[in-house]
């Protein structure tokens, strides 16, 4: 059963966009990608900087879920993107998800490592891309 802490952070629109389809992100899976906002970095070399600098989104936790129930046994998995998805509340999200079916692919910058570690104790990860990231002199 969900906590009131649970339910609520479902309804909160930190989303910033929602790709429906894609067939490259999760190798060999047909997937949607979730894109959250913000991020705890600021790399120079960042291609998203309109979503690390976004407060908030267009869409809440909630209305994704919506979105899946729609998608299951057309898309096999969901990729959790950004930004940094880890800098937000992922286990009830998780736990949500994997109720519809689907397996889960978290990108992510590795710098959380509790939460990190908290989903994958939790057995909601099906795979981690790990994007190594550092100043521009250690790529010299
Ligand atoms: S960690 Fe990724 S999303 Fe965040 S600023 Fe760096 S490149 Fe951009």
């Amino acid at each position: 059963m969900s906590t009131d802490r649970e339910n609520n952070s479902l309804s909160a629109k930190v989303i910033y966009d929602l790709t429906t389809f894609t067939h490259v992100d999760y190798p060999d899976h047909l997937s949607c990608i979730v894109w959250f906002s913000g991020c705890n970095m600021r790399c120079d070399y960042c291609y998203n900087k309109d979503i690390v600098f976004a407060k908030d989104g267009k869409y809440s936790y909630d209305d994704i879920l919506d979105f899946l129930k729609t998608r299951v046994g057309l898309l096999e998995a969901v990729v959790l993107s950004g930004g940094e998805a880890t800098s937000h509340e992922l286990l009830p999200f998780c736990r949500e998800i994997k109720k519809l079916g689907f397996k889960i692919k978290l990108d992510t910058n590795g710098t959380n490592f509790s939460t990190i570690k908290e989903l994958l104790d939790a057995n909601l990860l099906d795979y981690v891309a790990l994007d190594y990231k550092a100043p521009k002199d250690k790529f010299t």
